[in-house]
């Protein structure tokens, strides 16, 4: 028995992930997925009861569970609240407590969707392109770091960009692994011209590429990486990058797909324990509307039956049923073009849950 901690959190995270849980117990009760589910509070929710976005009981019960779904925390409620116990920092504890180094975003496009990218049709249709972003290290966690005051009275502000060469291979191994199951092609991109240690990140992904002859290895500077994201971004199978390049490209290959509510996201460790969450956030402005769209958690509900339930065929229903129900043409209305009449998110979830009970054609 797998055991999934269930982390709905504020604002439209409990709508969607509410969808997302009725496809897993569609898969518990109909394909045999042996799997428990557990909720937690996590976020202001977890604050109002307890005082703390991240009370130890969520924190038990995350590092317990094979796989942490989580929805989103946030929202102008708690916006005044001491930064320590703000709701986001419930997002940094998980990250650090479940040891995810490994950050995976797929920008994929739905071809049924489009006309939803601000980028021609011809340069992103057929677009699927995963982003591996390091997590847990370089410059948002380096030391030294802060603001001093330098003899001449002015105020300087330091970070301090690290990464040793264990850092750089497990991460590298990680996006190797996942080019293998896709198209083979890994891109590492650094800015090994000017920064010493993203020299050492080239030369680490290097050395990890040797043990994988069946994959070809390529490189890019961050500038020019971030330039061909929007010229050409169909040349790209598997991403791998630092924190901060990649928390910056992730977030310009999502928009290329035009839809928020459609991306999901995942977050592993060495021993594949994964945090699964959809990018977006809490959406405050149409939380507890029933309008918010549910594909990215149930998306991300896909890529937790990948790589930490180890269900890669209920992976690919999972999506398959999204895309059954995307020819269909329902839309939530993030996703909808004029020509289409909006439905809920509830709606959304019923007709995934219909395509996925439906026989196999
Ligand atoms: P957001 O992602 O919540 O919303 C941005 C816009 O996208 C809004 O107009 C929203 O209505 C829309 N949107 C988002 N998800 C949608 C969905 N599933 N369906 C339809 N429309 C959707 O970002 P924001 O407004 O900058 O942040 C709101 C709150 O969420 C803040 O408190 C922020 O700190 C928090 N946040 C949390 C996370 C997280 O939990 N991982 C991530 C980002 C932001």
């Amino acid at each position: 028995m797998r055991h999934v901690a269930v982390l709905p959190g504020d604002g439209i995270g409990p709508e969607v992930v509410a969808e997302a849980v009725r496809v897993l117990e569609c898969l518990r009760d109909e394909y045999a997925l042996a799997v428990e589910i557990e909720y937690g509070l996590v976020g202001g929710a977890a604050y109002d009861v307890h005082g703390h976005p991240l009370p130890e009981a969520t924190l038990q019960l995350a590092t317990s569970a094979q796989a942490v779904l989580l929805g989103a925390v946030g929202g102008p409620r708690w916006e005044s609240l001491p930064i320590v116990v703000r709701p986001e920092k419930a997002l940094l504890g998980l990250r650090s407590a479940l040891g995810v180094f490994a950050n995976l975003r797929p920008a994929i496009l739905y071809p049924q969707l489009a006309g939803a990218s601000t980028l021609r049709a011809e340069v992103v249709s057929g677009l699927d392109l995963m982003i591996v972003r390091e997590l847990t290290g370089g410059i948002y966690f380096g030391e030294p770091r802060g603001v001093r005051t330098l003899e001449n009275g002015e105020r300087q502000g330091f970070n301090t960009l690290v990464y040793t060469e264990s850092e750089i291979e497990r991460v590298a191994v990680r996006a190797f692994e996942i080019a293998r199951a896709r198209a083979r092609r890994v891109c590492s991109v650094d800015k090994a011209n000017v920064l010493e240690s993203t020299e050492l990140w080239r030369e680490v992904v290097m050395k990890v590429a040797c043990r994988y002859p069946d994959v070809a290895v390529s490189h890019m500077y961050v500038d020019n990486a971030a330039m061909q994201l929007v010229r050409a971004p169909k040349q790209f199978d598997v991403i791998v990058t630092t924190n901060m390049f990649g928390d910056i490209l992730s977030d310009e290959a999502a928009m290329l797909t035009g839809s928020i509510g459609m991306l999901p996201s995942a977050s592993l460790n060495e021993t594949d324990r994964g945090l699964y969450e959809p990018i977006h956030g809490s959406a405050p402005d149409i939380a507890g509307k029933n309008i918010a769209n549910p594909l990215a958690t149930i998306l991300s509900v896909a890529m937790m039956l990948r790589y930490s339930l180890h269900e890669p065929t209920l992976a690919t229903r999972v999506e398959a049923a999204v895309s059954t129900v995307l020819d269909t043409g329902l839309r939530t209305a993030d996703i909808a073009e004029t020509s289409h009449a909006c439905c809920s998110t509830r709606a959304m979830g019923d007709a995934v849950i219909a395509a996925l009970r439906a026989p196999l054609s």
